[in-house]
């Protein structure tokens, strides 16, 4: 039995190698009073093959305004929560930040556990100094991604980036661009899963090497920084 000090538990998932849930995750999802879930299909598929029956309600982006303060109060209430996305740490690039904000300004706590997450071992892939790095999740599609990008013209950490597969012919070309073709870069496609793909190599390489190879997955684009030390 766990002794619940904790009010909210973030727990991350599975990236795609369903063997990288974490003894402590499948302990803390078994219980929780309620599991909150980006999309309740999809941890329902997941939450099965782990054999964890626990209620299941929907927490994401479209929802949890309107519901951060019900849970917050049930919180207080002693409920115990565990928050998961459809993939990965929960509040890393999706929702979790606004409810851990509110949890904690009502005095009560959280605990986020170590787990799958997309942008470390596409990090270290890349063989790109990894002393410091920033992390930039997703690019704003249109309005302020220029200025986004124009913003991290100096920047000399490794930069790491989320990337949609149909968008990274062009976010390639446009760092090529901004950055200059011989910056170093790394592509990580379907990171754990089957067709893992690590691509390494400068911005034009990378563009010339997604010109003749279309591809399909999920993405993090690693960038060096601006003259970066190893
Ligand atoms: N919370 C997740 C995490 O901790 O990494 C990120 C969720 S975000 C909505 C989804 C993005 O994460 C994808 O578009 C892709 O950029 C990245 N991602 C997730 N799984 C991945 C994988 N297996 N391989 C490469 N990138 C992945």
């Amino acid at each position: 039995m766990i002794d619940h000090p904790i009010n909210l538990y973030l727990v991350p998932t599975p990236i795609g190698n369903l063997k990288d849930i974490t003894l402590r995750a499948l302990e803390i999802l078994k219980s929780a009073d309620v599991i909150l879930a980006e999309d309740t299909r999809t941890s329902g598929i997941l939450l099965k093959h782990l054999e964890i029956s626990r209620p299941l309600q929907s927490y994401h982006i479209f929802n949890e305004h309107k519901a951060v303060q019900k849970l917050v109060d049930r919180m207080k209430k002693g409920e115990v929560f565990a928050l998961i996305s459809d993939a990965g740490t929960p509040a890393i690039s999706d929702p979790g930040f606004l409810l851990v904000r509110e949890v904690l300004a009502a005095g009560l706590d959280v605990q986020c556990l170590p787990g799958p997450t997309a942008f470390v071992p596409a990090l270290i892939n890349s063989g790109l100094p990894n002393d410091r790095f920033i992390f930039e999740g997703f690019l704003p599609h249109k309005k302020g991604r220029k200025t986004r990008i124009e913003s991290l013209l100096e920047e000399t950490r490794t930069m790491i980036f989320y990337e949609s597969t149909h968008r990274l012919m062009k976010t390639l070309e446009q760092f090529s661009e901004s950055f200059g073709p011989d910056r170093q870069a790394c592509v990580s496609r379907e990171l754990t899963k089957i067709h893992e793909e690590n691509v390494r190599g400068t911005l034009s390489e990378l563009v010339e090497y997604y010109q003749t190879h279309p591809t399909k997955g999920e993405i993090v684009l690693v960038l060096a920084g601006k003259n970066p030390k190893a």
